[in-house]
């Protein structure tokens, strides 16, 4: 599918109520089209791990319109299973990355404490515990 309004649809006549009732979950998942326009944004959203993350953004259900509390994990797996036929994991996505030099030869930079001081507020800065705020 390639707009959430059409998840949407489905997930009225699947489960219930109207499609604005499921819209903002289908966006959730395919909000990540603002990152990388074409097919791999999914690769953020669309699997095992994200069903879950989903829960924890909606809560483990919805009401819709016709006041029937639906699984929020229901509405995941079916937008993932109309995109992508099946449900991968994060591992599945990742397996299939192909490695760049850039991701493997990135020297050694261990953090010092004077990066540190910058971005640290003046209080947390004091070894003496009693001058927070
Ligand atoms: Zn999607």
């Amino acid at each position: 599918m390639t707009h959430s309004w059409y998840h949407s649809i489905r997930s009225a006549d699947l489960f219930g109520g109207v499609p604005e009732d499921y819209l903002n979950i289908h966006n959730w998942f395919d909000e990540t089209k603002a990152f990388l326009p074409d097919l791999r944004h999914r690769a953020l959203r669309h699997h095992a791990e994200g069903i879950f993350l989903c829960e924890q953004v909606f809560g483990i259900t919805i009401e819709n319109t016709v006041r029937q509390k639906i699984p929020v994990r229901l509405i995941a797996e079916q937008h993932i299973q109309d995109d992508l036929g099946w449900i991968p994991t994060v591992e599945d996505w990742l397996c299939n990355l192909e490695v760049q030099p850039w991701m493997t030869q990135t020297p050694f930079q261990p953090l010092k404490k004077s990066m540190l001081n910058n971005k640290l507020e003046p209080s947390s800065q004091s070894n003496n515990p009693g001058a927070a705020d």
